[in-house]
C-alpha cells in the first residue's frame, strides 16, 4: 500500500469513518453531548434493552438543542431489544460453582420475576418447550458467555445444566443455546411500542436486535407504515445470530444498513468465527452500498482505562481498513469513566488511518465489482474518477432523498463528500455514511443558486480554496428522486450570479457602479458593464456607451429591454446583491445563454 499525503479535510470536524456513541439518559444533557460531538461522536445510540418508551424523550430534547446550537448533523439511533433468550426468575445475583446442577424452566408465566428463590438454582427462560430444542451434551452459556456449561438432562420444558466455570448469574442474564432457532416471535409487545415511539419521536435510524430473515424487516416496515405512512426512519439490521449469517443476502437488501453485532454473534458463533463474518458482511454492505457498523468492544478496556491495550487500537484501526462505514462504542461511552477521551482515542485512530490509506488505487482494484448498471452509480463512479483526474479537492453532491450521496460514500473517495440536501431528517441521517459531510440548503433555489451556495459553504468552512476546482454531482431536474443525471467541474472563489437575460449576448469586461448622472459623466463607462443600481430615462443616451448591463432587481427592466435592442447591448436584470458582489474594476463575463454573471 502506497501511502498518500492527507491534503484534505485535516482541519475538519468529522473523519470519514463515523463514530457512533452509545449514551443513556443521564449521559446526554447538553454539556456532555456537545463534547462528545467536538471529540468526534457522529450519530447517538439509544439501547432500549434498558429503557422503555418516553424515557428518552430528554435526551432528544437536548440533541435537538445541540444539533441546533452547534449547526451539526447529527444522526440518533434507537436499537431495540429484539426477541432475545433470558434467563429470570430471581432477582439477586446467584454465585455458580464448577461442577452446579441447575434447572431452566420453559416460562410459565409473567410474574415469575422474583418468585424463585435463588438457592434452589431454578431457573426460568421465556423460550417454550426448552427441552425440546436442544440435545443432551448440548452448549448453553449464561451471561454472554462468561458463564457455559452442557446439557445433561431434558424434559419437553425444563433442561438441567452443569455448569463448566465459577461465575455471578447477574438477574435477566442472556441465555443462549448456539445454533439453535429461537422460536420467539420477532416483534414483541416492548419492541413494537418501541419501534412506534421511534417513529413518532423522529428517531432517524432505527436498529433491530436479532434480525433473523428478510421477513422480520418486513413485519417492522409494515409496523412503520402503519404507524407513519410518511416516515423516513431508516432500518439497520443487527446480525447476531447464526439465522442472520445464513440469509445475509436478503437481510442486507431490504435493510437500510447493517451492524456487525460481535457481542452475540461472539456467543451465537464460536468466536473464532467472528472477524470472518466481521469481514465477509463489511465488504458485502460495501458492494451493495450499505452503510455498516461494526459493534462491541471496539475500545472495551477504556471503559475503565485512559489508554486503549494495543489489540484494541488494531482491531478499531482493521475495521477501517475493512471499510467499515462506522465503528460503535457501547459501554464504554454509556457507562464508561472517560466518555471524551474515548470518542477522542477512536477520532485519532481513525484519522492516522485514513491519511495513510491509498483510497484511489482501492478503487481501481474493486471497480469491476462496485459498479452496477444503475445510472447513480455510474455517475457516482464517472464523479470520483473525474475528482481524482482533474484532482479536485471536493465532491458535492445535490440530493434530496440522501440517495446520491450514498452511491458516492460507496466508492469510498479520498475526497471529502459535501452533501447538500433541503430534507433536515435525511441531512442529519447522512452523518452515519462513510466520507459525507452533510450540509442544508434552501429548498426551492434553483441550480445555479444551489452551486453558488454549496461553494460558499464549502469555502466558508475552509473544506476548499479559492481556485480549487470541486466535481458536482446532481440530478436535473432538482428535487425528483432517483435522477442523478450530472457531473460539472467548478473552480472555486469566483462570483457566479443568476439573472435574466433581457437582451442576449455574450460580453466580458470590467464592472463600472453607475446611480445618478453625475456617475455616467465623470466615470469612463465605454466598453465596460455598468451595474446600474438606479436608473432615468436621460441615463440612455450615455449608456449606448457601455457594453453590458446588470441590475440588482426587476425594477426597470421595461426601460432597460427596449434600450438592449436598440443598441444591441447584453442585459440581465434580477442579478441579486450584483452592486455589492461586483465591487468596481473586476472582470465580469455576462453568459446570456446560463443567464449568469461571471466573476473571471
Ligand atoms: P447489543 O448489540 O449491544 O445491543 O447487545 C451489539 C452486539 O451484540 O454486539
Ligand atoms: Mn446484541
Amino acid at each position: 500500500m502506497q501511502p498518500i499525503v492527507d491534503c484534505h479535510k485535516s482541519d475538519s470536524s468529522t473523519t470519514r469513518t463515523k463514530i457512533v456513541c452509545t449514551l443513556t439518559p443521564q449521559r446526554a444533557d447538553e454539556a456532555t453531548l456537545r463534547q462528545l460531538v467536538e471529540a468526534g461522536m457522529d450519530v447517538v445510540r439509544v439501547n432500549f434493552s434498558h429503557m422503555s418508551v418516553g424515557d428518552a424523550d430528554p435526551m432528544l430534547e437536548a440533541i435537538a438543542r445541540v444539533r441546533a446550537e452547534m449547526n451539526i448533523p447529527l444522526a440518533v439511533l434507537l436499537d431495540t431489544k429484539g426477541p432475545e433468550v433470558r434467563i429470570f426468575g430471581f432477582a439477586e445475583p446467584v454465585e455458580l460453582k464448577r461442577g452446579d446442577r441447575i434447572i431452566i424452566h420453559s416460562y410459565i408465566d409473567d410474574d415469575i420475576e422474583e418468585s424463585i428463590a435463588p438457592a434452589e438454582k431454578r431457573f426460568h427462560t421465556n423460550l417454550h418447550n426448552v427441552g425440546k430444542l436442544v440435545e443432551k451434551g448440548a452448549r448453553v452459556l449464561l451471561m454472554d458467555g462468561y458463564i457455559e456449561g452442557n446439557v445433561i438432562g431434558r424434559e419437553p420444558d425444563a433442561i438441567e445444566v452443569e455448569i463448566n466455570n465459577d461465575g455471578c448469574l447477574r438477574p435477566r442474564a442472556h441465555l443462549s443455546l448456539p445454533g439453535v432457532d429461537y422460536p420467539l416471535p420477532f416483534l414483541s409487545q416492548k419492541d413494537a411500542e418501541d419501534i412506534r415511539y421511534a417513529v413518532r419521536a423522529g428517531f432517524d435510524y432505527l436498529a433491530l436486535s436479532f434480525v433473523r430473515t428478510a421477513e422480520d424487516i418486513f413485519q417492522v416496515k409494515h409496523l412503520i407504515r402503519e404507524t407513519d405512512a410518511n416516515s423516513s426512519i431508516r432500518i439497520i439490521a443487527k446480525i447476531e445470530s447464526k439465522q442472520a449469517i445464513e440469509h445475509l443476502d436478503a437481510i442486507i437488501q431490504y435493510s437500510d444498513g447493517v451492524m456487525v453485532a460481535r457481542g452475540d454473534l461472539g456467543v451465537e458463533l464460536d468466536l473464532e468465527d467472528v472477524p470472518i463474518m466481521q469481514k465477509r458482511i463489511i465488504e458485502q454492505c460495501y458492494l451493495s452500498g450499505k452503510p455498516v457498523i461494526t459493534a462491541t468492544q471496539m475500545l472495551e478496556s477504556m471503559i475503565h482505562n485512559r489508554v486503549p491495550n494495543r489489540a484494541e487500537v488494531s482491531d478499531v484501526a482493521n475495521a477501517c481498513y475493512d471499510l467499515t462505514s462506522a465503528v460503535m462504542l457501547s459501554g464504554e461511552t454509556a457507562i464508561g469513566d472517560h466518555p471524551n477521551l474515548v470518542v477522542s482515542t477512536m477520532d485519532r485512530i481513525i484519522r492516522r488511518v485514513e491519511s495513510s490509506f491509498d483510497y484511489e488505487s482501492m478503487l481501481m482494484r474493486h471497480k469491476e465489482k462496485v459498479q452496477t448498471r444503475d445510472l447513480t452509480t455510474i455517475i457516482g463512479y464517472n464523479a470520483v474518477s473525474t475528482a481524482y483526474q482533474c484532482k479536485a479537492s471536493a465532491l458535492v453532491v445535490f440530493s434530496k432523498s440522501g440517495y446520491s450521496a450514498r452511491m458516492i460514500s460507496k466508492l469510498r473517495p479520498h475526497l471529502p463528500i459535501l452533501a447538500f440536501t433541503p430534507d433536515e431528517k435525511v441531512y442529519h441521517q447522512l452523518s452515519l455514511n462513510w466520507g459525507v459531510f452533510p450540509r442544508t440548503v434552501p429548498d426551492m433555489i434553483d441550480f445555479e443558486q444551489m452551486v453558488t451556495y454549496a461553494l460558499d459553504v464549502a469555502e466558508d468552512e475552509g473544506l476548499v480554496k479559492r481556485g480549487d476546482l470541486v466535481v458536482i454531482v446532481a440530478g436535473l431536474p432538482l428535487g425528483k428522486r432517483g435522477t442523478t443525471n450530472m457531473i460539472r467541474v467548478e473552480s472555486v472563489g469566483k462570483n457566479r450570479l443568476p439573472g435574466r437575460v433581457l437582451h442576449g449576448g455574450e460580453v466580458t469586461s470590467s464592472i463600472v457602479h453607475v446611480e445618478t448622472d453625475a456617475d455616467l459623466e465623470h466615470k469612463g463607462i465605454a466598453g465596460c458593464i455598468v451595474v446600474l443600481g438606479h436608473f432615468e430615462k436621460s441615463f440612455t443616451t450615455s449608456l449606448r456607451y457601455a457594453s453590458g448591463i446588470i441590475s440588482p432587481n426587476d425594477e426597470f427592466a421595461g426601460d432597460l429591454e427596449v434600450l438592449g435592442m436598440a443598441y444591441s447591448i447584453p442585459v440581465i436584470v434580477g442579478v441579486r446583491n450584483a452592486d455589492t458582489l461586483l465591487p468596481e474594476g473586476v472582470t465580469v463575463r455576462i453568459d446570456s445563454e446560463n443567464e449568469l454573471v461571471i466573476e473571471v
